[in-house]
């Protein structure tokens, strides 16, 4: 996802391609000022440095700040090169309790995910009074009801499966629709589909869903573009 927000142009979760869809749209990575990793799944960061050395010229313009977990960044198994955490002015680790200023932007990470071993957060973007979540992607569990501020002006969930399945860490259309009944986001995206997602058609998924619940819903296709 490509945020533009607060004056600012944020990626999140470049995952694999994310370089040539950036070209695609038109985009320029070097309008970059940050890059978000929600996890350090590769299917949400597989293109970070090739992202990150266009973004800078090759570390020449750094960019202002790289947020991510911490097992994305350091230990057993980091997902970012050093070499590329050296393109940025300020690497921060994601950490709940803590905010992250990115001039009059303030990144905010609002729940633990439970997601397969990998530190995951859902992040509150703000600014001034508009409000952008992000819940990547995780196992539903009832704390979620209550994680989110209400009324936000987009929640972008990571909508992998259409029914709750405890086999898998990850969210489903009926978990994220008890979760928008209660939150009541002013606009709702659906994304990151599974195979069983895309096969019951996602945008009739969100046709349903907003009917149900008198919100609007959509589900996001390639390039989408969206204003809120
Ligand atoms: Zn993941
Ligand atoms: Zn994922």
């Amino acid at each position: 996802m490509w945020l533009h927000f607060g004056g600012k142009n944020i990626i999140i979760d470049p995952g694999p391609g994310s370089l040539v869809r950036i070209f695609e749209r038109g985009l320029e990575p070097r309008d970059l000022d940050a890059v978000v990793l929600s996890h350090r799944h590769l299917d949400h960061v597989a293109d970070v440095a090739s992202v990150v050395e266009s973004a800078t010229d090759a570390n020449k313009h750094k960019l202002e700040l790289l947020l991510a977990p911490y097992d994305a960044l350091e230990g057993e198994d980091p997902v970012v090169l050093k070499y590329t955490k050296k393109g940025f002015k300020r690497v921060e680790i994601t950490t709940m309790g803590n905010t992250y200023i990115l001039e009059e932007i303030t990144i905010k990470p609002l729940i633990p995910h439970i997601h397969q071993g990998a530190e995951t957060y859902s992040l509150e973007f703000s600014y001034k009074d508009k409000v952008f979540i992000y819940v990547p992607c995780g196992r539903f569990y009832e704390d979620m009801l209550y994680a989110y501020p209400e009324n936000p002006d987009l929640m972008v969930f990571n909508t992998t499966f259409l029914k709750p399945n405890l086999n898998y860490y990850h969210l489903s259309a009926e978990d994220l629709e008890r979760i928008i009944q209660k939150v009541k986001p002013k606009k709702t995206v659906l994304t990151h589909f599974s195979l069983q997602m895309l096969r019951a058609v996602p945008v009739k998924v969100a046709e349903d869903m907003k009917k149900r619940t008198g919100l609007e819903v959509v589900a996001a296709t390639d390039g989408m573009k969206l204003e809120f």
